[in-house]
């Protein structure tokens, strides 16, 4: 089969697309023929080396979505021919195969294609755990998505305007801010110009936002303190770097930073989530946005454009 292989870290071009032979599953773990892979940061920041080490050659990637070759000994929640999705794989999602664990893999409804499947398991399982289990978001309450075009961001406008939330999100280009729009916000601003928060207090009735679902925090977490209500909670999903921040913006609010990670998920914590995206795909409430679709050779491109401004949904490979 083709896989991309990693052999050193480094920059995007240390992936390479090469092939190598296909993978046997063991007991009680899956092989998926992929159709679709997604591309999420974590997978540049493991490629570069920042993110701790591995043993080389390897696959990166945690998500694809396919068809089941074949099962091993113990699977009983699938057969081969089921249409399913990943969460984390033990083999890499940058490949035309791909084992994973039973309880890494996740029934794809016949109503979301291949594409939509793979910008599913980390963007939206995150966007769940941070609204629901880390935020405990509620109906009529307020929330900031702060970056809200990419992977993950589409994902919990969505998961907020189904549930009953009012919806600010904010995203860097108009492009980006008529797909919030679309998928669901309330309001849109733009995180690049230098009045929008103001714009924000004034959109709440200077109360502020119950809750700050944050992409960025190393640039916005001081900011978001000073836009919160009382007992407001800002949920850190991602951070590039360090900030300063007043403690005493949290002290007048009793208000909450908290910081997630979704491997910290608990076993039902991860079944209870991807139950819920099954619910709101079929429905209908949950929709995947791909924004761009690129060969699987192309997967060096794939990580730069990823880390560019301007998001606008999911980036997937095609095997
Ligand atoms: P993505 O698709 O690349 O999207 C990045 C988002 O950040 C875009 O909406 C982008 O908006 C926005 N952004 C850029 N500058 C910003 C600013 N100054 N303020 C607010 N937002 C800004 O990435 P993703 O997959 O959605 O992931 C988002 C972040 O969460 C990444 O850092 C990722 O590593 C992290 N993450 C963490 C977890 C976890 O378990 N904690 C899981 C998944 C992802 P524009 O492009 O429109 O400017």
């Amino acid at each position: 089969m083709k896989a991309i292989r990693v052999h050193q870290f480094g920059d995007s071009n240390v992936m390479k697309l090469e092939d190598i032979p296909d993978p046997t599953p063991a007991d009680a773990q899956v092989l998926i023929r992929t159709h679709a892979v997604g591309v999420n940061p974590v997978d540049t920041y493991i490629r570069a080396g920042i993110y701790g080490q591995r043993d080389f050659p390897f696959t990166p990637g945690m998500d694809a979505a396919g068809v089941v070759e074949f099962v091993g000994k113990g699977v009983h929640s699938f057969k081969p021919g089921d249409r399913v999705y990943t969460s984390g794989t033990l083999s890499g999602a940058y490949a035309q195969l791909v084992i994973a664990k039973e309880s890494q893999v996740h029934p794809l409804p016949a109503n979301i294609t291949f594409e939509q499947g793979a910008a599913l398991g980390v963007p939206y399982a995150t966007a769940y755990y941070a609204l629901f289990f880390r935020a405990r978001a509620l109906p009529a309450e307020m929330v900031l998505v702060h970056g809200a075009t990419g992977g993950v961001g589409v994902a919990v406008v969505q998961l907020a305007r189904s549930h009953g939330l009012t919806v600010f999100a904010t995203g860097g280009t108009d492009r980006g801010r008529k797909l919030a729009i679309e998928q669901g916000a309330h309001y849109v601003l733009d995180h690049r110009a230098p009045d929008y928060l103001q714009n924000l207090m004034r959109l709440t009735g200077n109360r502020g936002v119950d809750l700050i679902i944050e992409m960025l925090a190393n640039v916005n977490l001081a900011n978001d303190l000073t836009v919160l209500s009382p007992r407001g909670r800002v949920i850190v999903i991602g951070s590039r770097g360090k900030i300063e921040i007043d403690p005493r913006l949290t002290m007048q609010r009793d208000a909450d930073i908290r910081g997630m990670t979704l491997m910290n998920a608990t076993e039902t914590q991860v079944k209870a989530i991807h139950a819920a995206l099954f619910a709101g795909l079929e429905n209908g409430s949950l929709r995947p946005i791909v924004g761009q679709m690129l060969p699987l050779s192309s997967a060096a491109q794939s990580h730069d454009d990823l880390m560019k401004p301007g998001s606008h949904g999911k980036i997937v490979l095609i095997p």
